[in-house]
């Protein structure tokens, strides 16, 4: 496990490996999202915060190419990130919520939906919508869920966005408990995952132990 914020976390992302982001800002705005009484608009307004907080090391190794530009003074070469070939893919509903935030770091990057519910009963995913942009080949996914909890989605969503052979794919999630984390790597070890906390597991609903509720419902206001 790496811990973003120490010395290795400059090293680059390797398979199965989890990034638990430990800025300060991250874990300050991390522990207002997970207490009972914080709004649904202060909610919506700290993940957003959050999420620009933790692209800032998803994208530490994202590729970049040369430019030349005019500064004032002189012309220079000068490196600028290629956004459009950044594909966010947001897991219905509630990756919508961390989508904002990643959008105003990168806005040139394409968005992707995957639409999958767990089967309460099962808690096994199940897919209803999946809409992605062309020549995915060419673009580095970054798969967006709040919760990795039971794994099931994430690894469904993975699974689905590999039968289209992105470049790569990072998964991303604020939260998220050793049972997550091992489903999802027994599954997919080649896919790194980022995070803000491993929390200390799962209820028999599936829910994450301390974790702050249901994403969806905190930020959409549903219950
Ligand atoms: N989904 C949520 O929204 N919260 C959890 O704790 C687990 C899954």
């Amino acid at each position: 496990m790496e811990h973003a914020g120490t010395a290795q976390a400059s090293a680059p992302v390797s398979a199965g490996q989890v990034v638990v982001v430990e800025h300060p800002l991250v874990q300050h705005k991390l522990t207002l999202l997970r207490r009972v009484e914080t709004s649904t608009n202060s909610f919506r307004r700290l993940l957003s915060e959050l999420s620009a907080l933790l692209a800032y090391e998803v994208l530490r190794d994202v590729p970049m190419h040369d430019v030349i530009i005019d500064t004032p003074l002189e012309r220079m070469n000068a490196r600028l990130i290629d956004g459009k070939k950044v594909c966010l893919v947001s897991i219905l509903r509630a990756g919508a919520g961390i989508l904002d935030g990643f959008l105003s770091v990168v806005p040139g990057a394409r968005v992707g939906h995957i639409g999958l519910y767990r089967d309460p009963k099962t808690l096994v995913a199940v897919e209803y919508y999946f809409k992605m942009p062309p020549a995915m080949n060419e673009r580095d996914v970054i798969v967006l869920d709040p919760m990795l909890a039971t794994g099931n989605s994430a690894v469904a969503a993975v699974e689905r966005l590999k039968e289209i052979g992105p470049r790569s794919i990072k998964f991303v999630c604020l939260l998220t408990a050793p049972e997550g984390i091992r489903t999802f790597h027994q599954h997919h070890p080649d896919v790194p995952i980022y995070t803000a906390a491993i929390d200390r597991q799962l209820n028999d609903h599936g829910y994450i132990l301390p974790g702050l509720g249901d994403a969806g419902d905190r930020i959409f206001g549903t219950k």
